[in-house]
C-alpha cells in the first residue's frame, strides 16, 4: 500500500473537475470539505468483563441533493482522512448514478477479525447510540462497507429502532431480507461493476469472456467472479487474492467452488490446483479485465507501469493512486472509476429505502432491471462527458458528480 493520504486525493479530484465546470470560489470551498463530521468515543463492554474504548466517526460529507448515504466501516487502519476521502466519494458516486441522495460514511478504528460476536454486537448497538439523533431515514442512512455487514445493520437497526421508539426500517440498508432488506442488495455492487464492464466492452471492442482477475475476495469480489461469468457466459478467472495471499491458474478456477472454498476456510489460499503467488503479481497478469475489488491505493506508481489488463474495473473504492491514474491513462488502459463501477451497491440500496418507504417488496428481477437501467445509463452519461470534455474516465465521471452536486448547492442558494 502507498502512503498516500486518501482525503488529498480526494481532494485534487475536486479541483481538476471543478477547473473544467468554471465553478465559482464558493462552490468549491464548500464541496472540497465535508459539511458535518462526528468523532466520538464508544465505550465497549468485552467478553472479558472489561472495557474497551474505540474511536469512531460517522462524516456527512454533502447533502444537497438527499439524505446523506454511505456506509460504516470496521477496520484497525481507518483514519479520518480515509473516512472523510470515502464519505466524499459516496457523495459523487451518488450524483453519478443520479440518486436523490448525498454522501456520508463511518468507521470505527477496531479488529474485527479479532472480536467475538457478541462484542461486534455490543459495538455495533454503541455505535446506533453515538450517533442516533444525526441518522435517520430522510437524514444520514448508512449501510455495510469493509467488516460490516447484514447481521450489523439488522442490530443496528434495531438499537436505532428502540431509541427512537417507532418502526424505520429504512435508516439502515442491506438488511436481511426478513426485516426490510431488498432482494438483489447482496451482489448489487458487483452487479453494477459487472454491467459497466459489459457497456465498456461494447464500446472499444474488447472480449469480456476472455481471462480476467480479481484483487480481494470479500463480499463484492466473490460475487463478481459469479455474476462475470453468469452475465458473459464465460470468462476464465486466472487469478484472486485476498488479505492472506493471492492464488493462479492459467486454466482458471471454478467461481462456485472458490466462493465455497473461502468462506470454508476464511481464505482463497490452498485452493485445489491453485498456485501461491506474490500479491502484486495478480495486478500484473495478462488479462482482459482486472477487478481490484480490495481496499484503497493498491495500483500505485510502483506497480501501474506493469498492468496489462485492458479494463479496470474499480469495485474497491479509490484503488489507484493518482499516479497510477496518469500511467495506465498513457498505457491507454481504461479504467471504469470507483464512483461509477462500484455504483451498484448504493443504488440498490436507495432501492430498498424505496420500498421500505412503501413497506412493499419488489421481486429480484425488477431491482436487476432497475440497478441495470441506472448503470448503463450512468456509464453513457459518464462517456460523453469524456467525449465532451476530453478527459480519462475518472475525471468524466466527476465532471457528472461534481456538476450534479454543485447545481443542487446552488439552487438551495447556498452558493
Ligand atoms: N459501502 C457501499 C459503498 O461504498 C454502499 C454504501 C451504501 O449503500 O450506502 O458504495
Amino acid at each position: 500500500m502507498d502512503s498516500y493520504n486518501s482525503f488529498n486525493v480526494a481532494q485534487q479530484q475536486i479541483l481538476e473537475a471543478a477547473k473544467l465546470l468554471n465553478l465559482e470560489d464558493a462552490t468549491i470551498e464548500l464541496l472540497i470539505q465535508p459539511q458535518r463530521e462526528y468523532n466520538f468515543t464508544l465505550h465497549v463492554k468485552m467478553d472479558s468483563g472489561r472495557v474497551k474504548i474505540f474511536k469512531g466517526h460517522r462524516i456527512q460529507y454533502n447533502y444537497a441533493r438527499g439524505p446523506a448515504k454511505g456506509g460504516i466501516r470496521f477496520h484497525p487502519d481507518e483514519t479520518v482522512d480515509t473516512i472523510r476521502a470515502l464519505a466524499c466519494w459516496m457523495t459523487w458516486k451518488t450524483a453519478v448514478v443520479d440518486l436523490p441522495l448525498g454522501g456520508a460514511k463511518g468507521g470505527v478504528i477496531c479488529d474485527p477479525k479479532n472480536m467475538s460476536e457478541r462484542e461486534l454486537e455490543n459495538l455495533s448497538r454503541e455505535y446506533i447510540r453515538a450517533i442516533a439523533p444525526l441518522i435517520g431515514v430522510d437524514k444520514d442512512v448508512p449501510a455495510p462497507d469493509v467488516y460490516t455487514n447484514p447481521q450489523t445493520m439488522a442490530w443496528m437497526m434495531d438499537e436505532y429502532e428502540t431509541i427512537v421508539n417507532h418502526h424505520h426500517p429504512g435508516v439502515m440498508t442491506d438488511k436481511p431480507t426478513q426485516i426490510g432488506g431488498t432482494e438483489g442488495r447482496r451482489d448489487a455492487t458487483a452487479r453494477g461493476g459487472v454491467i459497466t464492464v459489459r457497456e465498456a466492452c461494447k464500446a472499444l471492442n474488447i472480449d469480456p469472456t476472455g481471462k480476467f482477475a480479481i484483487q480481494g475476495f470479500g463480499n463484492a469480489g466473490q460475487r463478481a467472479a459469479l455474476l462475470h461469468q453468469e452475465i458473459f457466459g464465460g470468462g476464465k478467472l486466472i487469478a484472486v487474492s485476498d488479505s492472506k495471499g493471492a492464488i493462479y491458474n492459467p486454466d482458471g478456477f471454478d467461481a462456485k467452488e472458490l466462493v465455497m472454498h473461502k468462506l470454508k476456510t476464511g481464505s482463497v489460499l490452498n485452493f485445489p490446483g491453485s498456485k501461491k503467488i506474490p500479491h502484486n503479481d495478480l495486478l500484473e497478469l495478462d488479462v482482459e479485465i482486472l477487478y481490484p475489488a480490495a481496499l484503497e491505493n493498491s495500483i500505485s506508481g510502483n506497480n501501474a507501469g506493469k498492468v496489462k489488463a485492458k479494463i479496470i474495473c474499480e469495485l474497491a473504492n479509490g484503488p489507484t493512486t493518482p499516479e497510477a491514474d496518469l500511467i495506465l491513462n498513457k498505457k491507454g488502459i481504461y479504467v471504469i472509476p470507483d464512483i461509477l463501477a462500484s455504483a451498484g451497491g448504493v443504488t440498490v440500496s436507495y432501492l430498498e429505502m424505496v420500498q421500505d418507504k412503501y413497506s412493499y417488496f419488489w421481486t429480484e428481477d425488477v431491482v436487476h432491471k432497475h440497478v441495470d437501467e441506472k448503470l448503463t445509463k450512468a456509464f453513457h452519461t459518464v462517456r460523453d462527458a469524456m467525449n465532451e470534455k476530453k478527459v480519462h474516465p475518472r475525471l468524466g465521471a466527476m465532471v457528472v458528480g461534481v456538476a450534479r452536486v454543485a447545481e443542487a448547492c446552488k439552487l438551495r442558494g447556498w452558493v
